[in-house]
């Protein structure tokens, strides 16, 4: 947290600022503290930072303060590894110039109809949001223009580099306007980030967010992998099924905190926001009511519950993930006070995986998963309570008037003192039943799509550079060895070197219309006039349909499982493929692995197995 600055100091123009506010931004993460005084100067930018810092704000927000409002043709454009993260950043672009008169962001990436990008192209765009194969498409076809282009960004660069999109963006960087502005955003600083770096920014200013490491104790820290749709029921979920006295609850903005302690206000808690609306009497009162146990739940933003210091508090949620260590830190010291023992529980999406192991460097602690309460844990502990009720009413209170009324009804109603307990407790369980059958499905962890490697920077698969003729595949850098997790298959598809495709394409093609990360695609090779791909053997049947039907180089895929067998265009095997005797024959018992229905998507029969490891050449 940027301890005292607030959005207005930053010099942004009032529509920018109206929007921040509307968005419910209280104050600007230290990423955008840092940077947006620097590109609202007009300087070249390179920031080291991850999904989940605010880093799309950290440049959209000057970026747009700069732009021409008169002039509509493209003027900034933004680089984006995948087409989610396109869409995301061409959204954001929107929330943010809301207040903006005749505003247009475009975004464009692969696998979208032309015709529909031509016509958003001919009415004109001041921002543009792009993954490099398509905008590359574009300057080619002369489609995009850029020579009124102010600023160029690249947004996270080292995952373009692991794409295999870098040769791409050098063409597209060298085809923008030589005083052009450029901000590079990049998780990690790998050579060739900076090489790039180096070639096309002018006096950059760098920018790390340091995380300073701290140790904190007695807190016993979990994740909880999930998209953001999935977050209110799995809150809802850890709220019954953990124990806990009073919980905080942490969110990045003013309107989460008030919409979401209003949505478990009308499920039975007793809860309060905290966020810097409100003013300081509302604060203590808020504050008052917590310590007197009024109130059992807290939802708050970071600057809201600065110095928080509430002994009834063991349980904190970061519900949105903070945007660096020291927030983390600060959070869930909430917990843990004089003396006492504190559970801190994180929401983590696939995206912000990295940002979780910043947070776990930095304070010197694993921070374990956790799996969410299942319906059977909710049950029991609603049954659990309901019991301690009971046995605390039957305690404490004088029940002769009701036991008058009992021993009435049995003999009125003919009926049994075990039926009448429970008729009475099938009637007072309202909205809370103890008997939870089929009421909390299983929350499903996301697809691995946006999950990084925690690792190094993977280089492109294979080179670029012609080889010998003959359909023999290129070899190019040899690729690392890397264990392909699950069951892979090696997939034709119809494009090759002489149609000009290159790996980074077919990653680029595959994994952003088939939804895939691009680490879970395998070894590509490229032949004269096909190409092969390792990929997971259950893709399901529509988007294997769908693949087929996707164009890499004006080529259509038209993907099918790789028979690769002798008598093929490719000729000879290449060396790499041939597995001994033995390898084949465990592979053949493998069983059926669940892949697209037969005469539809691949039959994993049919196909040759995934090799387990990555063979280099
Ligand atoms: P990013 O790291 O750019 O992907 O942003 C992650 C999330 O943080 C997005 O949902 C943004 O809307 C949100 N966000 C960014 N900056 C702020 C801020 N200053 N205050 C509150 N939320 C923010």
């Amino acid at each position: 947290m940027s301890e005292s600055l607030t959005f207005s100091q930053l010099d942004l123009p009032e529509p920018l600022l109206r929007a921040v506010t509307e968005l419910g931004y209280e104050t600007p993460s230290p990423i955008q503290a840092a940077a947006i005084p620097k590109l609202l100067a007009g300087e070249d930018l390179l920031g080291q930072a991850q999904t989940g810092t605010g880093k799309t704000a950290a440049f959209a927000l000057p970026l747009l303060a700069r732009l021409d409002p008169a002039q509509n043709e493209p003027q900034i454009l933004v680089l984006a590894p995948t087409r989610e993260l396109a869409i995301q950043v061409a959204e954001a672009f929107q929330a943010y110039a809301r207040f903006m008169p005749a505003f247009h962001v475009l975004p464009l990436y692969g696998g979208q109809s032309y015709t529909n990008q031509l016509k958003s192209l001919k009415r004109g765009s001041q921002v543009i949001v792009g993954t490099p194969g398509r905008i590359l498409d574009h300057l080619d076809r002369g489609t995009l223009k850029l020579d009124k282009l102010r600023a160029i960004v690249l947004d996270e660069a080292d995952e373009m580099l692991r794409m295999g999109f870098i040769d791409d963006v050098q063409t597209i960087m060298d085809a923008t306007p030589a005083g052009r502005q450029v901000a590079m955003f990049s998780a990690t600083m790998p050579s060739q980030i900076r090489a790039i770096a180096q070639k096309h920014l002018k006096n950059a200013h760098e920018i790390k967010i340091e995380s300073k490491t701290s140790t904190v104790e007695r807190i016993t820290q979990r994740y909880v992998m999930l998209d953001g749709n999935q977050k209110l029921d799995a809150l809802t979920r850890v709220l019954e099924g953990e124990e806990y006295d009073a919980s905080i609850i942490f969110v990045r903005t003013k309107s989460a905190t008030e919409e979401i302690a209003e949505k478990l206000g009308a499920r039975g808690y007793a809860v309060a926001c905290l966020n810097g609306d409100m003013n300081q009497a509302n604060r203590e009162q808020t504050i008052r009511r917590l310590k007197a146990s009024q109130i059992d739940v807290i939802v708050a933003t970071d600057v809201a519950a600065r110095g928080l210091d509430v002994e009834r508090i063991s349980l904190v949620i970061n519900y949105d993930i903070p945007y660096d260590s020291e927030a983390y830190v600060h959070r869930i010291g909430r917990t843990g006070r004089a003396g006492r023992e504190g559970k801190a529980i994180l929401f983590v999406s696939p995206r912000e995986r990295r940002l979780l192991r910043t947070i776990e460097l930095a304070t010197r602690q694993p921070i374990e998963k956790m799996s969410l309460p299942t319906g059977q844990v909710i049950e029991q502990r609603r049954i659990e309570s309901f019991r301690e009720l009971l046995a605390n009413t039957i305690e404490a209170k004088n029940l002769s008037f009701f036991q008058d009324l009992i021993n009435d009804w049995r003999e009125k109603l003919e009926t049994t003192d075990a039926d009448l307990a429970a008729a009475l407790l099938f009637m007072a369980q309202k909205g809370q039943p103890l008997n939870v059958a089929g009421q909390f499905p299983e929350i499903r962890e996301p697809h691995a799509r946006g999950e990084r490697p925690e690792r190094g920077d993977r280089p492109a698969r294979t080179g670029d550079r012609p080889e010998r003729s003959g359909d023999r595949p290129e070899r190019g850098p040899r690729p690392p060895r890397r264990e392909l997790q699950g069951n892979y298959i090696n997939y034709r598809i119809e494009v090759g070197k002489e149609h000009g495709v290159r790996a980074g394409d077919i990653v680029g093609a595959i994994a952003n219309e088939a939804n895939i990360d691009s680490q879970f695609i395998g070894n590509i090779k490229l032949f004269d006039h096909f190409s092969t791909v390792e990929l997971p053997g259950d893709m399901p049947t529509e988007v294997f349909q769908h693949l087929k039907k996707v164009y890499v180089r004006k080529q259509k895929l038209n993907i099918s499982v790789d028979s690769g067998g002798p008598g093929s265009e490719r000729g000879e095997r290449p060396e790499r493929y041939q597995r001994s005797g033995a390898d084949r024959a465990e592979r053949s018992d493998r069983p059926d692995r669940g892949a697209p229905a037969a005469g539809t998507g691949p039959r994993p029969g049919a196909a040759p197995k995934k090799p387990r490891t990555r063979e280099g050449s």
